[in-house]
């Protein structure tokens, strides 16, 4: 293993005790984790002789490992440019640092350590102007004394929020009012979720009615912890530890053979993504999401895992739905792609494995929750820059040129866009009653 540049780690406890101490400078003790060159902040002297222990959460695992300890300090300097100082002389290479008098003129409370030791120095200035903190300054820095030197060591802080700290870049409030379906949480399906959880979607309603097994794994985001657990129950302990701001609700319900329970449910959400294998669950989630005037992105591949399709049908009269697409490519003369894999699947019931390789699958479904969230931008916030080109794409996985339009791809991560063709007159899902 390469131990890396020295670093330091202050997990949120020790910020908060530090930064409330009454006094302005005091003890601190390091956890040193020589396999991995990090020191991670473990007690803090918040006054006279109290210490106080810095818990880190169980999932740092890395962060919780105790080798040895070294001893530091840590100072309060408001006002102070010291951290611009750190910023501007660890940009000057490594090594570069100050002799320990020079030091001491800008640390007055630096203590010197003995003989050979090492000791490690936390400066801390709070509010400081706009202006550093944009040259680079950070609010604590981390500094490594010996006896003559003091030299300026990375630290990591722990941030105070989780996605809040992309305010500013991304709409991160307005994600949190969107509520998604995610139909199938399989291997395209678990992406999905977890790509929206990423996004920020404030609310996920997972349905599957399927077991995470063995056989999953080579292909899901879950993995062997899941092993025995119901898919939609595991997608939802990920996202829990993951994205604490997503709410998630998990449904064992068969989408076919419980078509009657995603009425309610669609009506509730802003739109169903559905990742579910085989025909008849695509039709089901087709016809259910324009009968509740929501739209719906599905996502899947085709031919053995040639050809990845996203497709978004919306609830407006110039769009079609899956049965009209289908029918209007068949009318073209074109192979249909989804009826030849009826053949296979029957009814939708019988599983046939997908044949396509992991990744190739988590691309596509990256891609589909991509277009599941510039759909909600573009019609709940106006936003242009999240416009498609169509409404149909299709991606070259390990495309063999020979299938019809619009699958024709010719090479591999070709992203073809296609429009769909309205609604067919007879048809009972665009037009209810006739
Ligand atoms: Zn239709």
């Amino acid at each position: 293993m390469s131990a890396g540049y020295p670093w330091v780690a202050l997990p949120s406890e020790a910020l908060e005790k530090i930064g409330s101490a009454e006094r302005s400078n005091g003890q601190l003790l390091f956890h040193a984790n020589e396999w991995n060159n990090m020191y991670v902040a473990q007690k803090v002297e918040t006054s006279k002789d109290l210490w106080l222990p810095v818990t880190v959460p169980a999932e740092y695992a890395a962060l919780r490992y105790q080798g040895g300890t070294v001893a530091g300090q840590w100072v309060r300097m408001p006002g102070s440019d010291i951290n611009i100082q750190h910023r501007a002389t660890i940009a000057r290479g490594r090594g570069v640092g100050f002799g320990f008098d020079d030091f001491k003129k800008l640390v007055p409370e630096v203590r010197q350590p003995s003989g050979t030791n090492n000791g490690l120095l936390i400066t801390h200035v709070a509010d400081m102007p706009e202006d550093w903190i944009k040259a680079g300054a950070t609010e604590f820095s981390a500094w490594l004394t010996t006896r003559d030197f003091v030299t300026p060591m990375p630290v990591a802080v722990e941030p105070e929020t989780g996605l809040a700290q992309l305010d500013g870049h991304w709409p991160v409030d307005d994600m949190l009012n969107f509520k998604v379906a995610v139909v199938g949480v399989g291997s395209i399906g678990g992406v999905v979720a977890d790509a929206l959880a990423r996004y920020g979607v404030g609310e996920l309603h997972l349905i599957d009615p399927d077991r995470f097994l063995w056989h999953n794994m080579i292909r899901h985001v879950l993995g062997p912890e899941s092993v025995g657990i119901m898919k939609v129950d595991a997608m939802k302990q990920r996202l829990n530890a993951r994205w604490p701001d997503t709410d998630v609700h998990p449904y064992t319900y068969d989408v076919v053979n419980q078509a009657h329970l995603m009425r309610s449910l669609f009506s509730n959400v802003d739109l169903i993504v559905c990742a579910a294998d085989g025909v008849a669950p695509r039709r089901v989630v087709s016809h259910v999401a324009r009968r509740a005037g929501k739209p719906a992105i599905l996502a899947c591949v085709l031919d053995d895992g040639a050809v990845g399709e996203i497709l978004r049908l919306q609830p407006a009269p110039r769009y079609g739905c899956l049965m009209c697409l289908r029918a209007h490519l068949a009318a073209a003369g074109g192979i249909d792609v989804e009826a030849a894999q009826e053949l296979d699947y029957g009814t939708g019931s019988v599983h046939r494995a997908m044949t396509a390789v992991g990744p190739d699958l988590h691309f596509v479904g990256q891609l589909a929750a991509k277009a599941a969230i510039s759909t909600l931008l573009e019609t709940h916030l106006g936003d242009h820059t999240a416009r498609l080109s169509g409404e149909l794409a299709t991606i070259g996985l390990r495309p063999t040129a020979d299938l019809a339009a619009p699958f024709d791809l010719a090479r591999t991560i070709d992203v073809a866009w296609h429009d769909i063709p309205r609604p067919r007159p007879t048809c009972p899902t665009c037009n209810p009653g006739t």
